[in-house]
């Protein structure tokens, strides 16, 4: 696992990561949100050991990373795709980062077959790559010493969806045999489908650690969607209860206050027929949107500029 204590990076004046605090647990895809210059590169650089902390100390199975045997045996990571030589070809790419780690070269076609780069295409010349393949390239990097833990910087950045999906499923996959996987994105919707915990963080600071279920019921307002063939009379029902009604963008009314067994419960006693009742949840995009207007840890120094 990786653990993270009062880990700190000041670049002169700025603080980047400021005191950050959290442990990121295997068996399960963490995720690693906040907005652009919130810390989240600095923090997975700093895990990497490419970075040296200004205070704190970060370890990777209770060692810091400059202190492992082979590091890529022990941590796979994928931050900037870009980061192959264009004139060698993926498959000496792989062959080398395996020579240098003792790691044996049949790990290499193994990887490849992972990640769906077919051996003719990691043949030729990694400079014809398409973003997508040079992802799979870089996953496939990642994976070559069969690390516990696997810290990935936006690994869906331009892909298509079939490959969104396959990073989905593989993250999960990896958690799923009792790998840490640690990876930030800035698509909301697709770390919902993937996540199932949280670091949260904002100006370098911790703003939430949990699960993603937590976060979004926590942070979200709940509200009810309803039905009814007689509207107006649902509507003057609710209102008496001091409920708020509001048109929702499909026709019913969105119902804040009274929870659905109470609005359930409220028309049968009134003999009000019902066509639909369900709760809703924000998606983690809708709560993580409210949650960066209200508090000012989560603002960046621009969106603090422009909301004035
Ligand atoms: P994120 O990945 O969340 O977008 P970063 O970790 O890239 O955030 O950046 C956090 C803050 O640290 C930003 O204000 C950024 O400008 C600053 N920063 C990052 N790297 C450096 C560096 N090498 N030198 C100076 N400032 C840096």
């Amino acid at each position: 696992m990786i653990e993270a204590t009062e880990l700190t990076k000041r670049y002169g004046e700025r603080t980047a990561v400021d005191r950050l605090s959290f442990t990121v647990r295997p068996g399960r895809v963490t995720g690693f949100l906040g907005p652009n210059g919130a810390g989240k590169s600095t923090t997975m650089r700093l895990i990497l050991g490419l970075d040296s902390a200004s205070g704190g100390r970060v370890t990777v199975g209770g060692k810091a990373y400059r202190d492992l045997p082979v590091p890529l045996r022990a941590v796979g990571s994928l931050l900037d795709a870009k980061g192959v030589h264009g004139g060698r070809s993926a498959y000496h790419h792989l062959a080398g980062l395996a020579a240098s780690n003792g790691i044996p070269r049949r790990r290499v076609d193994e990887v490849l077959d992972l990640v769906g780069l077919p051996a003719a295409t990691a043949r030729g010349r990694a400079k014809g790559f398409s973003l997508g393949m040079g992802q799979r390239l870089g996953i496939a990097a990642a994976l070559i010493g069969d690390p516990e833990v696997l810290i990935l910087d936006e690994p869906v950045n331009g892909l298509d969806t079939e490959g969104i999906r396959w990073i989905r499923e593989l993250m999960k996959s990896l958690a799923a045999e009792g790998r840490t996987v640690f990876l930030s994105s800035h698509l909301m919707s697709e770390m919902e489908l993937t996540a199932d915990h949280l670091i949260v963080i904002g100006r370098g600071r911790l703003i939430a650690d949990t699960t993603m279920r937590d976060f979004i019921e926590t942070n979200s307002r709940a509200h009810t969607l309803v039905r009814s063939p007689e509207p107006d009379r649902l509507r003057a029902l609710l209102e008496s209860t001091g409920a708020q009604v509001r048109l929702d963008a499909t026709g019913g009314w969105r119902v804040d206050g009274p929870d659905a067994a109470t609005i359930g419960n409220l028309a049968r006693d009134h003999g009000l027929a019902i066509h639909e009742l369900t709760s809703m949840h924000s998606s983690l995009e809708e709560v993580y949107t409210a949650l960066s207007q209200s508090s000012v840890e989560y603002r960046t120094e621009n969106q603090k500029e422009a909301a004035r």
